[in-house]
């Protein structure tokens, strides 16, 4: 059951949807957005049910139904184009046209269904098109809603303008540590806690991890890639223990061009593994790069942390933030997440306040996203949540708010399972937006990745992009590298 399922079911009976095509093409969004549109139902491919819709294709011409027992509910015939893009747009508005009149609804994200919307406004903003123009032109042809498509452009604006900073060549480094001292209630299994047995593994997934960079260098220089943003994260990196991240920074400056380093991120994450050591070392390494810390709280609320599974305070979080300024850290970003568990609105706002109050250079405002294998997953029945209409106005007050505070929002993703279909935004002071972050989600530009559950990318040409996926667990990781 997805959170947008278990947001409207409350005193609702289960409606029963059955989709059915002759095709696979375009299998992925016929189904979801049958499923925004009705995120209280039991949706199944096959046929039967309370409500089906059906995809015929026969070759460019297709012909959508959606009937119940025994009656047609209504029908659209078109044609496809030669273009794929063009015709995966066609069909997402027959389709959405048909849902909107049999729900009377609208979505605010229209007929988009995938994690990186800012590429369809791309070129509208490198073709210099008015802002007015272009968001008309996105609200006709996606069906985005006025202020999305606002949105939209103005990261997308943003993002431009930050990858003007670099070339044809920059490419990342992702080092992965997916391992946290506990476990989130919303984490995907894939991430580790830190338990006595991975405790014991700690040296020799660091040993891995040099030894995958080695191999990871030469591939580099032989891609004559410039490795310009390298980012720590997966979990939270500093459970390594300071000595095994210092030998990983050694590693780092000993094989790749400081000059080409613009940024280092380093996901400090939760309190609860920052210490004065590890700031001590971090520290050492700022005085030569722009090194990004990442301190996040998610929420200001103790109670909600303590339902997430988080072992800290809030007061942690400042206690933390005090302590990385006092190492002279000033590049701080701080995650929060709408829609925790039994969170009111006035829960979030007080959370956007209170981070507010520590001055961050940025935030990342994160919607709520039951992973399928996290343990919320099953457990949603023991919480409540806010509503679609809710979480919608506060990310738009949330906007609003953190503009008054001088942040612009300069990246942006959605995730499946996202509370409400909604998106995540990377919001920054100007001058400190995240190089990675923009970097991952334009898809222009190599992603080497190392660790457990690290996925690198490759682009070439046409924008054709290959994944390279490593083992998500840490034993199985280790001994494929070591070959132990
Ligand atoms: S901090 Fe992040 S990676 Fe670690 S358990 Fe929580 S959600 Fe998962």
């Amino acid at each position: 059951m997805f959170l947008k399922d278990i947001i409207l079911k409350r005193g609702n009976s289960k409606l029963k949807i059955t989709y059915y095509s002759n095709s696979q093409k375009f299998l992925y969004d016929f189904q979801h957005i049958i499923r925004a549109f009705y995120p209280n139902a039991e949706i199944n491919f096959g046929s039967g049910g309370d409500i089906h819709f059906k995809a015929q294709f026969e070759g460019f011409n297709v012909t959508i139904k959606a009937q119940e027992p025994g009656k047609e509910l209504a029908a659209r015939n078109f044609l496809l184009t030669e273009d794929e893009h063009e015709s995966k747009r066609i069909f997402g508005k027959n389709l959405y046209d048909i849902l909107k009149a049999l729900t009377n609804k609208e979505l605010p994200w229209g007929i988009l269904t995938g994690i990186r919307p800012t590429k369809i406004a791309y070129p509208l903003v490198k073709a210099n098109m008015p802002v007015e123009e272009a968001s008309k032109y996105l609200q006709r042809e996606y069906y985005i809603s006025k202020k999305k498509s606002l949105l939209l452009l103005e990261v997308a604006k943003n993002e431009i303008e930050v990858l003007k900073r670099v070339d044809s060549f920059a490419a990342c480094l992702y080092i992965g540590i997916p391992i946290c001292p506990t476990k989130c209630l919303y984490c995907s299994f894939s991430c580790h806690e830190l338990n006595k047995k991975i405790e014991s593994l700690l040296d020799l997934y660091t040993q891995a991890l040099l030894t995958e960079l080695e191999r990871t260098y030469k591939l580099i220089e032989k891609n004559e890639n410039k490795i310009v943003a390298i980012y720590f994260g997966g979990g939270s990196p500093a459970v390594l223990g300071v000595g095994n991240v210092k030998r990983i920074f050694e590693s780092l400056l000993a094989n790749l061009n400081k000059e080409d380093i613009r940024e280092i991120t380093f996901e400090a994450g939760r309190p609860d593994t920052i210490n004065e050591s590890l700031l001590e070392l971090l520290a050492l390494y700022k005085k030569d790069f722009n090194m990004r810390l990442c301190i996040n709280p998610q929420t200001s609320n103790d109670r909600t942390l303590q339902i997430i599974g988080r072992n800290h305070s809030f007061e942690d979080i400042k206690r933390a933030f005090e302590l990385a300024r006092e190492y002279g850290f000033e590049n701080i970003n701080s995650d929060v997440i709408l829609g925790l568990p039994n969170e009111k609105e006035e829960d979030f706002q007080k959370t956007i306040y209170d981070v507010l109050s520590l001055n961050p250079a940025s935030i990342t405002v994160h919607t709520l996203s039951i992973k399928r294998a996290s343990v919320l997953r099953f457990k949603w029945q023991d919480y409540w949540f806010m509503d679609e209409g809710t979480v919608n106005n506060l990310l738009d007050w949330t906007k609003s708010i953190l503009s008054e505070e001088g942040y612009i929002p300069y990246y942006m993703y959605r995730q499946k399972n996202m509370i409400g279909n909604f998106e995540n935004v990377g919001y920054s002071k100007r001058g400190f937006e995240g190089l990675y972050n923009v970097m991952i989600m334009q898809e222009k530009h190599n992603i080497y990745a190392c660790g457990a559950k690290a996925v690198s990318k490759f682009i070439f040409e046409n924008d054709r992009i290959e994944r390279v996926f490593n083992p998500a667990d840490i034993q199985l990781y280790i001994s494929r590298i070591l070959n132990i």
